[in-house]
């Protein structure tokens, strides 16, 4: 070999040695950058879960928060973000009803029509049926008499087919609940005036109008003689659904895409009522919780950047921390951040998580739900949803951590604010039997409605409803247990528990319990 071989063989081996060690080097610093990103990724996730964090002092101060602006809201209007609307729901089905009833649910995309043959305290719910009919989209944008006559039309075909087993009373009319899940401001049990539409509708020209009327005129022109005698929206449907079952049914709590509360309330609280006071001595309250509001909630930049892409900035931040149509984009925002900053799932962010509410809270809860070592439901939930192949188990633990986090946090502030609706009603073990017994002695036909008084009753139950706490299992046990952790030895009196699709047949259990025909 020559001399200049030698010198160019040489020369190879060096360049060879060279692009090795470059290699190694390669690999050692993308594993660095690795370990270093997966570092920043935990930092985010604890910085996160510090910022969520309801540790039992501060769930106390949402709970007395909770309690302080049902009290401001039943005060004057205007006075807390509750409304705390009076419903005119004065007296809740017993299971003495009997009769047939019919109720029409609106409130969303699809409406119902139902009816119910009540047989008193033997028979109870002694035939139920219902139909569900879709919402031509033309109609939620159309006319008011378009929606309500369709509507009319739907439910005079639907009376057409009662069958065997319905038993109208003779000579009576039929008379209906109509569960109306928009905002209302109501004059009477059945009267209200539509404040404004939401979840999609815009019959411009019912706003303003009494939403009853114009349904009742619909169905008189189709020549019924049907009643609608009562107006409900469907919490307190819910609410009247579970007190048929349970007298002691206080608390009605929907937690579903979006959530709110109703309950009983001692007439006398109620003074912007004035001096409009029901006889029974007790209303029901909507309190239209979701926009409950206290600076003592955990709130993150996820939730902040969250609301000002909303159609309503400012608006509903109670339910934006806790009900089913946001929690998943809260945890969406999180793996976004640590997508951007830490490269949690690769060099690129995936496209698609850029998205606003492309996790939905049924996929978090799937993934939340995953029990396996490697937790491969997790991966597979990453895959379909944003195309984001072979994570790494730590990768998935990391995005389990979130879900968690998210969920456990919206629990344990629905707990608080049933916790709060407790407190105000003299039911938390807080208040000594003497004193809620005598306040509420004070109250005519107080038991004359059959609301025992809470020394006397034992129990208060909270009638749940909605997708969201019904599907969601990790959610309902961390709720339930906070309820517990709150009210400490007077948990024992207190049952949360899924009443499920009151609403429905909640709006003609109170047509019943209100109609002169239902209390024969
Ligand atoms: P709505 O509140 O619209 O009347 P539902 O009470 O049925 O209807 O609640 C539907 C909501 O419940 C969905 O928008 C979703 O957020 C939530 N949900 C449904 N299924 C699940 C699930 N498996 N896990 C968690 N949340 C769910
Ligand atoms: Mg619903």
């Amino acid at each position: 070999m020559g001399k200049a071989a030698v010198v160019v063989v040489a020369g190879v081996a060096i360049v060879c040695a060279a692009a090795a060690c470059a290699a190694a080097a390669v690999v050692v610093s993308s594993r660095m950058r690795v370990r270093s990103q997966r570092r920043h990724a935990r930092n985010v996730l604890q910085e996160f879960q510090e910022a969520c964090s309801t540790p039992l002092p501060r769930l106390r101060q949402v709970v007395d928060a909770m309690a302080v602006e049902m009290h401001a809201g039943l005060v004057s209007e205007g006075g807390s973000r509750l409304k705390m609307l009076p419903t005119f729901v004065d007296r809740l089905p017993h299971g003495d009803e009997k009769g047939l009833y019919y109720a029409v649910d609106l409130g969303g995309t699809n409406f119902r029509v139902l009816r119910v043959q009540l047989g008193g305290k033997q028979g109870r719910v002694i035939k139920q049926e219902y139909e569900e009919v879709a919402i031509p989209p033309e109609l939620m944008i159309g006319s008011s008499e378009e929606l309500f006559d369709f509507i009319a039309k739907e439910l005079s075909s639907f009376v057409a087919r009662e069958g065997d087993g319905f038993r109208p009373v003779a000579g009576q009319s039929r008379e209906i609940g109509f569960t109306f899940s928009f905002p209302v401001q109501q004059t009477a049990l059945n009267s209200g005036t539509l404040l404004n539409w939401t979840k999609g509708f815009k019959v411009v020209d019912a706003i303003g109008q009494d939403v009853v009327a114009a349904l009742q005129t619909c169905i008189r022109k189709r020549g019924h003689e049907m009643r609608i005698a009562a107006l409900v929206n469907d919490t307190v449907g819910t609410l009247a659904g579970g007190r048929y079952w349970n007298e002691d049914v206080m608390i009605a709590v929907i937690l579903g895409t979006g959530t709110n509360a109703a309950y009983v309330e001692r007439a006398q609280a109620i003074s912007k009522c004035g001096n409009v006071l029901p006889k029974s001595g007790q209303m029901v309250i909507n309190m239209e919780w979701g926009n409950f509001w206290s600076s003592h909630l955990p709130r993150t930049q996820a939730d902040e950047a969250l609301d000002n892409e909303t159609m309503n900035p400012g608006e509903q931040g109670f339910e934006k921390m806790i009900s089913g149509m946001y929690l998943g984009d809260v945890v969406r925002r999180v793996l976004l951040k640590m997508a951007q900053e830490a490269a949690l799932f690769g060099p690129n962010v995936p496209r698609k998580m850029l998205e606003a509410f492309s996790l939905g809270t049924p996929d978090m809860s799937k993934m939340h739900a995953d029990e396996s070592s490697d937790l491969k439901v997790v991966g597979n939930v990453l895959r379909d949803v944003y195309g984001i192949e072979n994570t790494s188990l730590a990768v998935r633990k990391i995005v389990y951590e979130v879900c968690d986090t998210v969920a456990e946090r919206g629990a344990r502030l629905a707990a608080a604010g049933i916790v709060g609706i407790l407190k105000k009603i003299g039911r938390d073990g807080t208040h000594s039997k003497w004193k809620v017994a005598s306040e509420q002695n004070h109250v005519n036909g107080w038991e004359e409605v059959g609301s025992p008084v809470a020394s006397e009753c034992g129990k208060t139950v909270v009638a749940m409803d909605g997708g969201l706490y019904e599907r969601y299992s990790k959610f309902r046990a961390y709720m339930q247990a906070a309820v517990v952790e709150l009210l400490g030895d007077a948990s024992k009196d207190v049952v949360v528990e899924l009443s499920k699709d009151g609403s429905g047949i909640g709006a003609a259990l109170l047509a019943a319990s209100v109609s002169q025909n239902g209390r024969k």
